[in-house]
């Protein structure tokens, strides 16, 4: 079961993710993955850039907003008899990060590593509080550092697990835990969003990445089910704080619930069912505000019936756009070079398009990544530039991405033309649209103004 952070963001929240945690494990051994404390990551970023930026009076207040929330966590959650203590461990994990952050205001830059190392003290503050507060009210458990049991490449800030050496390490560290009568089991609470290199250097999966850290643990300790607790019903059928009539889905597919976040719905990082897959793990999305409510399924398949699902969006991303300008080259050459120079960069492609017997093309990148993007190409196609065999690369930050998902668009006459009809009665222009062959999703482009307009009119049509 993974606690997402608004599920442990208060000492109340966490009391209520304890007595989840001790309903279930009473009837099976059950693992916990928990994220730091709500906004806590955010204020430990933002900690090192005042650090790198050598602005010591920010820092200062930064921390001691830190442990205020923390020791406050304290005397909410435990009898005072442990708080001396508790505080006093809670103030060690801080100690650490304010090493860090010392040695970044030294050097005056942030390396990646020591990044990762710092800002995964959020989630060990948790995970601490959780195990101290379940062990003094009689449920066995200890907090473990996934650092200790997720191994992964050495891509700080957005590592991938090697599932291999994270199914010995979980079963040396976590399966010992689980043995035995439900009496003899000790809950391992286990930190979300981080892991450590195979030479033990500390990673991060990736912001958001504690579902993706329950996911690889599910895999790699073959769980019956994965439980995602946070803070809305389920997967709904359009993001909450955009559409107001989204409704609860039931039940979606991997492949469903994998588009859309994607594609922008926060409730699942993108990442998280890849490791689900071969083994066919089902997940859980439910409301640890209420518990009682059933939540969405994740499944392999699905009985989806016809239309889409769900519609989400993605600000903050960019449309490029790539023309030759002569027949010297053609437009399969030039798509294929393009393509490679973003493999290179490493960047994502979010949607592809062309359509023009010129063979113009575009494709959508996430702005953070535009301008290694950008640096790529234009080094890559340098002669065909410089040559004017390829008109000057375009780039449009104004826009945003629309994805339609659903299983049941597969084969289903008339949806593209109620889409459109839907966007257009808003006089909202479309930019560039993407459908694959899995007719799975159907990508839509517009001007950024027009996007959560389009989102409403979308979830109203369907
Ligand atoms: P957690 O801290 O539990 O991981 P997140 O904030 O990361 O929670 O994700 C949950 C949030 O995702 C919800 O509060 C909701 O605002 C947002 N969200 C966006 N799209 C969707 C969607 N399609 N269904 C449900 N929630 C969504
Ligand atoms: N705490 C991390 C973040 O805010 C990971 C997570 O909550 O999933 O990105
Ligand atoms: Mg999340």
């Amino acid at each position: 079961m993974k606690f997402g952070g608004t599920s442990m963001g208060s000492a109340e929240r966490i009391r209520v993710a304890a007595r989840l945690t001790a309903e279930q494990s009473a009837k099976r051994p059950v693992v916990v993955v928990v994220s730091a404390m709500s906004k806590v990551t955010d204020l430990l970023l933002d900690s090192l850039r005042k650090a790198e930026a050598g602005d010591q009076a920010d820092l200062d207040a930064n921390l001691e907003k830190l442990s205020e929330r923390h020791r406050e966590c304290c005397r909410g959650l435990l009898p005072e008899k442990k708080q001396h203590e508790a505080i006093a461990g809670v103030e060690r994990l801080i100690a650490e990060f304010a090493r860090i952050a010392k040695g970044v205001m030294m050097l005056g830059e942030r390396p990646p590593r020591s990044v990762d190392e710092a800002v995964a003290v959020g989630e060990r503050l948790s995970a601490y509080l959780m195990a101290l507060h379940m062990e003094a009210e009689g449920m066995p458990a200890v907090a473990v550092n996934a650092a200790d049991v997720i191994a992964t490449d050495a891509v700080f800030g957005n590592a991938t697990p090697l599932m291999d050496p994270t199914r010995a390490r979980a079963a040396a560290v976590l399966q010992p835990l689980l043995e035995g009568k439900p009496d003899q089991r000790r809950v391992p609470i286990v930190t979300g969003f981080n892991g450590s290199t195979l030479d033990h250097r500390p990673t991060t999966l990736g912001r958001g990445g504690s579902d993706f850290s329950a996911s690889i643990l599910a895999a790699a300790l073959d769980a019956a089910e994965l439980w995602i607790w946070t803070d809305v019903d389920g997967i709904m059928s359009g993001d909450p704080r955009l559409v107001t009539d989204a409704r609860v889905l039931p039940e979606i597919t991997y492949a469903e619930a994998a588009e859309l976040a994607y594609n922008g719905a926060k409730v699942l990082h993108p990442r998280t069912l890849a490791p689900l897959v071969e083994r066919g793990i089902p997940v859980w999305s439910k409301n640890s505000f209420a518990p009682e409510k059933p939540g969405t399924r994740i499944l392999p398949s699905v009985d989806s019936g016809h239309g889409p699902h769900a519609v989400t969006s993605m600000t903050d991303v960019a449309l490029v756009s790539m023309e030759p300008a002569s027949a010297a080259i053609s437009g399969t050459k030039l798509m294929a070079r393009a393509l490679d120079a973003l493999a290179q960069a490493n960047v994502e492609i979010l949607a592809f398009t062309s359509s023009s017997y010129r063979q113009s093309f575009c494709f959508l990148v996430r702005q953070s990544e535009l301008e290694r993007a950008r640096e790529f190409l234009e080094e890559d196609l340098a002669l065909e530039l410089v040559h004017g065999y390829l008109k000057p690369i375009e780039v449009d930050t104004d826009v945003g991405l629309i994805a339609v998902v659903g299983e049941g668009m597969r084969g289903t006459p008339g949806l593209a033309g109620r889409l459109f009809t839907a966007i257009s009665k808003h006089d909202i222009n479309i930019i560039a649209i993407a459908q694959g062959s899995s007719e799975l999703t159907i990508a839509i482009v517009v001007r950024r103004s027009g996007l959560e307009q389009a989102v409403r009119a979308i979830h109203g049509e369907f």
